[in-house]
C-alpha cells in the first residue's frame, strides 16, 4: 500500500480519498475547505493542514481541482516538497496547454507527471467505478494505473501528457452534442404524434442510438432512472457540461479544428447556464426545446 497525497476533496475528490483509504493507502488529504477535510477525515484520510504538507513524502500525488489555474498553482507548492521518485497525477478537467506545461515543469524538476481525467460523476467518484483516461509516458502509466485502480472501472493510456485531456473533451463535445440531438429528436417526434416510449424503444436499437439516447434519456419514466427522473437533480451539471465544451472549442480554435456541432452545443449550454440552469443535470436542456 503507498502513500498519497490527495488534494481537492470536493465532489469528485472526496469519494475518490476515500475509496484510496478504504482499500488500505496511507491517505494524506487536503482542501481549502474545513467541511471537506472533516469528511476525509470520517472516511479514513489524514487531514493535512496544506497541499505541501499532503505531499511530503508522499509516493503518489493526486489532485482533483476545479481548473487548471488551480492546478497550476498547488503544483508550484508541490514542485519544492515531492520526492524524486513520487508520481504526479493530475485528475482535473483541464485545458490541454495547462496540462502539457505542468507535466513539463514537473519533469523539469525530475518529477514524473500524468494528466489523468475522468469520465463518470460523482455517483461513479463514490463508487470507485470511474473511467482514467492517462496522458504520460508508458512507464509513468504503469505506476499511475497502479494507484488508479483502486477508484476505476477503466484505466486507459491515451498518449502522451496531454492525450488524457484531449480524450476527454472529446468524449464530453460527443456528448453534449449528441444530448442536444436527442432532445431536439424527442421534440420533434411529440409533435409528429410519436409515443415518447415507442421512439425512445425504436431509437435505441436503431442508428439513432447512443448514450445520450439509451442509458441517460432526457425524458422522466423514459429507459433507465436518470436525473429526468428527479427534476434533472444530481447527475453531471449543465454548468460542468459547458466548462468541457469551452475547453474543446478553445482547442478547436488553437489547432484550427472545424467543429461546428460543438460549437452549437457550446452556444446553447452557454445560454443555459446564462438563464440560471446551470446547476441542473445537462439533460435538462431539453426544457429549452
Ligand atoms: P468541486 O468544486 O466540488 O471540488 C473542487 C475542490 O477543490 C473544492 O473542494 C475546493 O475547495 C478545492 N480546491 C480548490 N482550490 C484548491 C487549492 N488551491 N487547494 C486545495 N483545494 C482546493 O469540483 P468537482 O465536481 O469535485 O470537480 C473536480 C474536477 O473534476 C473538475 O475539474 C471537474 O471538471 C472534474 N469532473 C467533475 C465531474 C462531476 O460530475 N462533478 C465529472 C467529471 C470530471
Amino acid at each position: 500500500m503507498a502513500r498519497i497525497g490527495f488534494i481537492g476533496l470536493g465532489n469528485m475528490g472526496g469519494g475518490m480519498a476515500a475509496n484510496l483509504a478504504k482499500k488500505g493507502h496511507d491517505v494524506r488529504a487536503f482542501d481549502l475547505s474545513a467541511d471537506a477535510l472533516h469528511k476525509a477525515k470520517a472516511a479514513g484520510c489524514l487531514p493535512v493542514a496544506s497541499a505541501s504538507e499532503a505531499a511530503d513524502g508522499a509516493e503518489a500525488i493526486v489532485t482533483m481541482l476545479p481548473a487548471g489555474k488551480h492546478v497550476a498553482e498547488v503544483y508550484g507548492a508541490l514542485f519544492a516538497v515531492a520526492s524524486p521518485s513520487a508520481i504526479l497525477i493530475d485528475c482535473s478537467t483541464i485545458d490541454v496547454a495547462t496540462a502539457k506545461q505542468v507535466a513539463a515543469a514537473a519533469q523539469a524538476k525530475g518529477l514524473v507527471a500524468v494528466d489523468a481525467p475522468v469520465s463518470g460523476g460523482i455517483g461513479a467518484a463514490n463508487a470507485g467505478t470511474l473511467t482514467f483516461m492517462v496522458g504520460g509516458s508508458a512507464e509513468a502509466f504503469d505506476r499511475a494505473q497502479a494507484i488508479l485502480a483502486g477508484m476505476s472501472k477503466a484505466v486507459i493510456h491515451a498518449g502522451a501528457n496531454g492525450a488524457g485531456q484531449a480524450a476527454k473533451i472529446c468524449n464530453n463535445m460527443i456528448l453534449g452534442a449528441t444530448m442536444i440531438a436527442t432532445c431536439e429528436a424527442f421534440v420533434l417526434a411529440e409533435k409528429l404524434g410519436l409515443d415518447a416510449q415507442a421512439f425512445y424503444d425504436i431509437a435505441s436499437v436503431s442508428s439513432g442510438q447512443s448514450w445520450s439516447m439509451t442509458t441517460y434519456a432526457p425524458l422522466p419514466g423514459i429507459g433507465p432512472e436518470t436525473p429526468a427522473d428527479h427534476d434533472y437533480q444530481g447527475g453531471f451539471a449543465a454548468a460542468l457540461m459547458l466548462k468541457d465544451l469551452r475547453l474543446a472549442m478553445a482547442a478547436a480554435k488553437d489547432t484550427g479544428a472545424d467543429t461546428p456541432m460543438g460549437a452549437k452545443a457550446a452556444e446553447r449550454y452557454e445560454a443555459f447556464a446564462e438563464a440560471g440552469q446551470g446547476g441542473l443535470d445537462f439533460s435538462a436542456i431539453i426544457r429549452t426545446f
